[in-house]
Parts: structure tokens; sequence; C-alpha cells
């Protein structure tokens, strides 16, 4: 059976006034397709309506309120914003069932009325925060989102047709908001996207001018820029990328990581291993010579942690399609995995391709998975022990002294943690340098060094 998703809220817009309203309509629009809202055409599909007003003369002002009133006419959820803000109590006279009203340019306050009136809504199939990081997120790591939408169509994926193509912010908009995070106390940047690799080619050549030096709209120059941002502690910030596809491109990215400006971290969604299986799933990037091209991360960056995840089950996989997952699961020896039984997806083209597997050999293949891959996270967690890394504190328990956090292989959410011992005197958002005593499948215990 598919898998119904919610459907995301609606928004309509009615703009009225100057070129600067119209782009004030567009920044609104523009944050709130970021945050997972689609944009409604007509009034009827709409589930809460914008009118962004104009206050210039009186008869721009008697226009602005007909459109208030048609809009609460034809839908009845009217949320006001633009010039004619200024005169709220005009506006509530007459339609007291407005449901907000802001001034010009108050981008924040527009946004949060929609939240309130038609909350976005989450769904863990496309959204790429986790549903309780958003509330959880602690002040010292904050996901940096550098684009929306996404221009590949996966068989299993939906997000295309509710995200849309690939839509890159400026490189300038996303620095300056990880400059802001950082002076609010973030410690760890975790760039986010549908397709990182993909970033900047819908604005290619719309190079910007950051502190002086030119930032072109790609990977490369925003992790090299975003590396030598500051806390204002003087602190280098961690820099983690996800949703990375293994675009020829990525080969400028490890540098970066061996000289210690991004993590030597990589989160690519593989999927699968087999080509013919990912020929089938119409995945991006995928290149049999993948494992050639690990092994040359490693060489240029030996601390490199990789990340993914992979789909088993996936309508058509044979046994053998899958044996050469697990034997290239074996040779890649990634640092974490995860895995996921094929689901269909209501709307995905997968859900029509011929030989769907049964329940009970995605099950069994899901379990083959999980064992093999928590045998080599085992292996390669206890080849740390004796050493001594960096963690970022998550959380300290000044009761027991005990405080967990995670090494520059392990991102918040997703992989594992560092367990420590005797560390009363940490903080939430300190980095540490612990000796690492044991490990087990997924973590490691330790002693601030
Ligand atoms: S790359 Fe594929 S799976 Fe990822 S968002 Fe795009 S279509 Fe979906």
């Amino acid at each position: 059976m598919a898998t119904t998703l919610p459907s995301p809220p609606r928004v309509g817009m009615v703009s009225l006034g100057c070129p600067k309203n119209l782009v004030d309509s567009e920044r609104i629009l523009t944050q709130l397709r970021a945050d997972g809202y689609q944009m409604s055409a007509d009034y009827a599909g709409a589930d809460v309506v914008l009118v962004n007003t104009c206050g210039f003369l009186d008869s721009a002002k008697e226009e602005s309120l007909e459109a208030i009133g048609e809009a609460i006419a034809e839908n009845g959820r009217v949320i006001v914003t633009g010039c004619m803000g200024k005169e709220a109590e005009v506006i509530r006279a007459r339609f007291p069932q407005v449901l907000a009203i802001s001034g010009a340019h108050e981008y924040e306050q527009v946004v949060e009325a929609v939240h309130e009136a038609a909350p976005p809504g989450l769904s863990p199939y496309i959204d790429l925060i986790p549903d309780a990081g958003l509330k959880l997120t602690p002040r010292h790591y904050s996901y940096l989102k550098i684009s929306e939408g996404c221009n590949h169509r996966c068989a299993f994926c939906i997000i295309p047709q509710l995200r849309g193509d690939l839509a890159s912010r400026r490189p300038d908009a996303i620095l300056r908001e990880a400059e802001k995070l950082l002076a609010a106390g973030t410690k760890e940047l975790l760039v986010i996207s549908q397709d990182t690799s993909a970033y900047g080619i819908d604005i290619r050549g719309e190079t910007r001018s950051w502190k002086g030096r030119e930032v072109r709209p790609h990977m490369t120059d925003l992790a090299r820029e975003l590396g030598q941002l500051r806390t204002p502690q003087g602190e280098q910030p961690w820099v983690r990328l996800h949703y990375v596809y293994p675009y020829p491109h990525v080969d400028q990215v490890i540098p970066l990581m061996a000289e210690g400006l991004v993590l030597p971290y990589l989160d690519i969604p593989f999927q699968h291993a087999s080509p013919a299986v990912l020929r089938a799933m119409k995945r991006p990037a995928n290149d049999a010579r993948v494992l050639q091209r690990i092994r040359g991360w490693r060489e240029v960056c030996p601390d490199i942690a990789i990340r993914s995840t992979f789909v088993v089950g996936f309508p058509g996989e044979t046994e053998e399609e899958f044996r050469y997952l697990l034997e290239w699961l074996e040779e890649a020896r990634l640092d974490r995995v995860g895995a996921f039984r094929f689901e269909p997806v209501e709307g995905a083209s997968a859900n029509s391709l011929p030989n769907p597997v049964p329940e009970a050999v995605k099950e069994e293949r899901y379990a083959r998975v999980m064992e093999l891959t928590a045998r080599i996270s085992a292996e390669k967690l206890a080849a740390r022990v004796g050493r001594t890394i960096e963690v970022l504190v998550d959380a300290v328990d000044p009761e027991t002294g005990g405080a967990t956090g995670r090494s520059k292989a392990d991102a918040p959410e997703i992989d594992g943690e560092v367990h420590l011992r005797d560390a009363g005197h940490l903080a939430a958002g300190d980095f540490a340098r612990v000796l690492v005593e044991e490990s087990d499948e997924h973590d490691l215990y330790g002693v601030p060094a």
C-alpha cells in the first residue's frame, strides 16, 4: 500500500502597488517556499491568502481595502501586510476578521503569521530536518539550507513534485546567515539541501562579493568560505556537508577536508550499488567507479568518515543484485550506514515498476545489510580506541558528571555519540579533547584528555 503524504499548505498572494512591494512579495514567497509551502494561483485552493497592500495614495488605499474585502469574501482566511499595515485600525474597523496585519518589509512577522494560520507540517519523507530537530536543535548546532528543490527525478521520490526544481540561495546570503548563527552561539553548521553538490548550477555566473572576495555559487567556494568563518570567541566552527552526490567536482572538496576547513565527513546517499538497480532508480551521478573514487578520497584525507543510506527491496532487485550491494559495502567499508526497506510513496514513478519484492524478502535483506554494516561500524570504531579525538559536547549531566558529545565523524540525530565520564566541568557547546577508552557498534566511550 502506498504511503500518502500530507500535502503542504498552500498560500495565495495578492500583490498591489509598486515594484518595491513586488520585491517584498517575492521575498515573503521565497521564504514560505523554503519553509515547505506551496503557492496557490486562486483563492479557492489557498489555505490562507496574503494581501500585500499599497498605501501611497487614497486611491491605492481604497484599492487595497477592496482587495482585502475580495480575499475575505472568496477565502475568509486573510493576512494583510505592506504599506497599509501602518493603518491597521482602518483595516480592522472594516474587516475585523483579518488574521494578522504587519507593515512593509516586516517579513518575519508575515511569515510567522502564515506559520500560525497554516502550520507548515513536517514529513519525514520530505523534510531534511528531523521533526524533533526543529524544536530541539540546541543553540550550538544549526542547519544551514543552501538550496531548495531538486533537478533529478529519482523513481522513488516525489520531492521535485512537491518542492520544484533546484533553487539555490545566493552564496553571500548563505554566508551572512552562517555568520549570524555563529554570533548566536552555533559551533557546528550542518549544510543541507536536497542535492548539495548541485548547489549553484541554476544561478551559475552569479558570483557575489563577500568580505572583498569573489564567491561563486558553487559547492567548493561555499565550503571554503564557510570554513573561514569564526565564532565571536575566535573558534573555528565545524562545517558538515550533507546530501552530497558523487559528481566529479566533489573530488575538489576533499582537499578542503584535509586542510581542516570543513569536517572530514561526507553524507552521500548512494541508495544502492548495483548499476542495474541504480538505473532503475534513475539516480544521479550513478558512476560504477565509485569505489575507486572513495579510495582516492581516503588517500587525500585518511580520516574521512563516509555516511550513506541504502534502499533494499526496490522493485526488480534480484538476489544477485542485492549480493552485489553487500559485496560493495564490504569493500567500501563506510563508516555509517542507514538502510530502508523500499516503500511506495503516492505519486512516485517506482510504484508502477514490475516485480515488486515481497515484504518477507525485503525484511530479510534489510537484516543482512544491518548486520554487515553494524560489524563494519564496530570494527572501525574499535580502531579509534586509544586515540585522542576532538568532541563537541551536546549535553552534560551535572549529577553524574557524565556527558555526551559527538566526534567529527558523527552528525547529530543520525550518527553515533561519544559518551564521556568525569566531564562535569564541561558545558554543551564546548569543544573537548577526549581519550577514547572503549567502543561498541555505534558509539565511543572516553574521558576528557
Ligand atoms: S536527488 Fe533524487 S531522491 Fe534526492 S531529492 Fe532529488 S529526486 Fe529526490
